[in-house]
């Protein structure tokens, strides 16, 4: 495959000190807290949301959620935190949420399906955002309609050069790995756009959780499509995240673009995992696969900020993997 020319490697990289200095923030001690803005989104990705999805009748206030941010992070130490959804761009403090993140933490990322990004991105940029991941399941018009059940494919792309020009690296493209997934296409796309691709294991929740079994790719299988597709990937042995195995895409600077895979059902890495996830109810949970969760804002909310910080830290001490790996409800209402 080509490398995409004067693109590769080229522009909008952080100088070499910049990078280092990105990854000692990455390894600065501290949890990682992601908070669900929003619960509401204007996609119904198939294997997310029914076409019909209620929402839920009243959330946490802005003020309120960064308020229990804050909590949070003077409880549990915060290192890093991710603004999601529901879809998090429905929400019209964004910017405030990031601006108020940053003086939590020096790493403030976005998880987004990337169709209303585009004009807010300078505010964003300008308001701290360090880190971009913008949901892409399709490379045309009929399956991306057909993964999310809404139209979006054009300003997605658009939002993802948006983000190149606007200097945000890494761009995360993340995919849920499906079985009419084009894993192949997507690389292809990755190293073409200069952006860094990460394939997500179907889980078994929310609508997945009625055809996970039997839509399921895992990892091992989507790289014998790629491989099959001419497409030669080389594991990078400085593998630098948590969450994924990241690979090299064969001709191309791997600072650039590369491909990962998310192996959350065929390698969970609970053992390493340090995330709590901040519901837009206001309930903290210390896995993915907590049906229950923790309620704070109840404590906000009467003023007892000592219960709500000795909450927040029993349901830290008390985390651990799931007895099942199961999320009866969807993955917007806690944040995916
Ligand atoms: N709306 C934003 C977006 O689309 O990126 C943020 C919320 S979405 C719930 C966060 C991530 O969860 C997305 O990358 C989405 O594709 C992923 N996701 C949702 N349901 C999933 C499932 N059953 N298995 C694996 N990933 C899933």
């Amino acid at each position: 495959m080509a490398a995409r020319p004067g693109r590769s490697g080229k522009r909008l990289r952080l100088p070499r000190r910049q990078r280092s200095q990105a990854l000692a923030e990455e390894r600065t001690p501290g949890l990682y807290l992601r908070i669900s803005v929003t619960d509401r989104c204007n996609l119904r990705c198939v294997y997310c949301l029914p076409e019909d999805a209620r929402f839920a009748s009243s959330r946490a206030g802005d003020d309120e959620l960064m308020a229990l941010a804050r909590w949070v992070a003077l409880a549990a130490g915060v290192r890093k935190i991710r603004l999601t959804g529901g879809e998090p761009t429905l929400n019209p403090r964004l910017a405030d949420h990031v601006r108020h993140a940053k003086t939590l933490a020096p790493i403030v990322g976005l998880t987004t399906n990337g169709v209303l990004l585009g004009p807010l991105l300078p505010e964003l940029r300008d308001a701290g955002l360090n880190r971009l991941n913008i949901s892409l399941d399709a490379l045309d018009g009929d399956s991306f309609r057909r993964f999310a059940r809404r139209d979006g494919l054009d300003r997605v792309v658009a939002a993802i050069r948006s983000a190149r020009r606007l200097g945000f690296d890494p761009v995360k493209v993340n995919a849920v790995a499906m079985d009419g997934t084009d894993y192949a296409g997507l690389v292809r796309f990755a190293a073409w756009e200069g952006v860094h691709l990460r394939f997500i294991e179907l889980m078994a929740i929310g609508e997945a959780r009625a055809f996970q079994a039997d839509a399921y790719v895992s990892a091992e299988a989507m790289r014998l499509r790629i491989a099959a597709a001419g497409i030669a990937l080389r594991e990078r042995t400085d593998r630098d995240e948590p969450t994924s195995r990241v690979w090299s895409i064969d001709g191309h600077d791997p600072a650039t673009c590369s491909v990962g895979f998310i192996t959350t059902v065929s390698q969970p890495f609970c053992a390493t995992c340090d995330r709590l996830r901040l519901s837009s109810q206001g309930k903290l949970f210390t896995c993915l696969m907590d049906n229950a969760g923790n309620d704070l804002l109840e404590l906000l909310r009467s003023g007892d900020h000592d219960g709500l910080v000795a909450r927040v830290r029993r349901a830290v001490a008390n985390k651990a993997p799931p007895a099942e790996f199961v999320r009866h409800e969807v993955m917007a209402s806690i944040g995916g």
